[in-house]
């Protein structure tokens, strides 16, 4: 005696649709199906974190060609083969959609590969099939999508992220719009293949939201390894040349002739032509879907999670609100996804991993510090004549001495920060940090061996 055809209808089967439909099936009994319009994987896997930190690795080694001469190797004839790189990623992005299509089947999902737009608060249509289908829920799980400066001239002339991965050949030049994890990464991915390399940041320094030292190291690294950064301009005009070439005028009047022009100007949601509004479904000026802590939107029956809601655009978050709101509307647990202290880490050169609150914002929220900071090479740095160095700071409070925020630069900085997390959500002090014995020789120990503070407020709270 069922009204719907569906118990839950997921559209968007990237990181969170899929895990939400997943769960809802195979552990909740729900009859559920999950629209995709495009392959199955999103946003991570098909244009984001699986091939970029794929590229990430292919570039790395550039690098450990050049400091595997300080140990005695010689590497000769190393060439690199940008064709062959794209097609193993784009071949393993493909073996990994086709995982993710299993897990659904498996789970006994209905796979809808088809464009759905939704029609009521239980109505879905299909618009390539042109069906409707009715469910109990609908969770809306449609992602984010890049951007460019529609206002900007010659805009088109560029490539986006999405773009990049599918290059038909490495350009000898690029200049990347914006200084946020996109731009940070990719200049990395592009330099470190031996693309002459430029960011064109509107801020005074990359980076923005993290910490001020940290964002200071990571500039600081990527110049002395050959990206150029031209801070507080962004890019007025994009024209093209022959051969290709383009020339890019900034704002400050600079102008720069380049191979390529890649927006990394940020993302917004997917939600336009989504038919929400119609659904009296509330969305914030950017388009994201307005929810509350259990992902609920203003129409009880419409959900959303993921970057879609805009909250913390990252997998595993789009992966705990789905599974919370599976366990709060299918399986009786009332859950709530808690957004405090998620960690995140940047695939730059060096790389970053950071928790908890930068100094900045912790003195904002009104806490007195002491911070810690620590700076070194690491030992395998120093006979590859590898100049990069490890940026440390831990931010404490001076007064309860939780250790309220972890921000690292350097190498392994996003495998440690991990570790480092647990500590943080778990509001452990600075003393139980000390208390922890070092593991040597690592990178990771100094992280227990910050004896003195380089700040210390020495005062009550606020
Ligand atoms: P970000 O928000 O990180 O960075 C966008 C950059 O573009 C900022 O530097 C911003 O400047 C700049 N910008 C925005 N609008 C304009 C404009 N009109 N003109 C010039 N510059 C502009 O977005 P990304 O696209 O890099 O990444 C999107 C999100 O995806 C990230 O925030 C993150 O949540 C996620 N992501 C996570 C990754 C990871 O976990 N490793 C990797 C990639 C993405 P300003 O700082 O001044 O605002």
């Amino acid at each position: 005696m069922t009204q719907y055809d569906y118990d839950l209808f997921v559209i968007g089967a990237g990181s969170g649709g899929v895990r939400a439909a997943r769960l809802a099936s195979s552990k909740a009994g729900a009859r559920t199906a999950i629209a995709e319009q495009q392959e199955i994987g999103g946003t991570c896997v098909i244009r984001g974190c699986v091939p970029k930190k794929l590229l990430v690795y292919g570039a790395e080694f550039a690098q450990s060609f050049r400091d595997a001469k300080g140990f005695g190797w010689t590497v000769e004839w190393a060439r690199f083969d940008w064709p062959k790189l794209r097609d193993a990623v784009q071949a393993e992005v493909a073996r990994l959609s086709g995982l993710y299509r299993q897990n659904l089947d498996k789970a006994g999902v209905a796979i809808v590969e088809d464009r759905a737009v939704v029609v009521d608060p239980h109505t879905v249509r299909l618009t390539h099939s042109n069906r409707t289908v009715t469910a109990a829920r609908i969770l809306i799980a449609t992602g984010g999508h890049t951007w460019r400066p529609e206002t900007t001239p010659g805009q088109q002339l560029g490539i986006t992220s999405t773009d990049a991965f599918l290059l038909d050949e490495l350009p000898q030049s690029i200049v990347i719009a914006g200084g946020g994890y996109i731009a940070c990464e990719f200049a990395t991915i592009f330099s470190g293949l031996g693309v002459d390399t430029t960011i064109v940041y509107r801020g005074e320094r990359i980076l923005r939201g993290f910490d001020h030292d940290i964002r200071a190291h990571v500039q600081a690294d990527l110049e002395r390894t050959g990206v150029r950064i031209v801070c507080g301009s962004i890019i007025e005009e994009v024209k093209a040349l022959p051969e290709r070439r383009k020339l890019v005028t900034l704002a400050n009047a600079m102008r720069l002739e380049t191979d390529q022009v890649m927006w990394a100007v940020g993302r917004v949601p997917n939600t336009s032509g989504l038919g929400l509004a119609s659904a009296g479904v509330a969305m914030a000026e950017n388009g994201a879907v307005i929810v509350d802590e259990y992902s609920r939107t203003n129409a009880p029956s419409i959900f959303a999670v993921g970057d879609v809601t805009d909250r913390i655009n990252l997998t595993p978050v789009a992966i705990r609100e789905a599974v919370a709101f599976v366990e709060t509307e299918f399986m009786g647990r009332t859950a709530a996804f808690d957004h405090a202290d998620v960690a995140s880490a940047v695939f730059s050169r060096p790389p970053v991993g950071a928790v908890g609150l930068t100094e900045e914002a912790a003195r904002a929220k009104g806490h007195k510090l002491k911070v810690f900071r620590t700076t070194f090479r690491p030992m395998k740095h120093i006979l590859a004549g590898n100049e990069q160095r490890v940026l440390m700071k831990l931010v404490v409070d001076a007064h309860s001495d939780r250790v309220l925020g972890v921000h690292i630069a350097g190498v392994d900085a996003p495998e440690m920060i991990q570790l480092a997390a647990i500590a943080v959500k778990a509001g452990l002090t600075k003393a139980q940090w000390d208390a922890t014995c070092a593991v040597h020789p690592t990178g990771a120990e100094e992280l227990v061996l910050m004896g003195e503070p380089i700040s210390h407020d020495n005062e009550a709270p606020a």
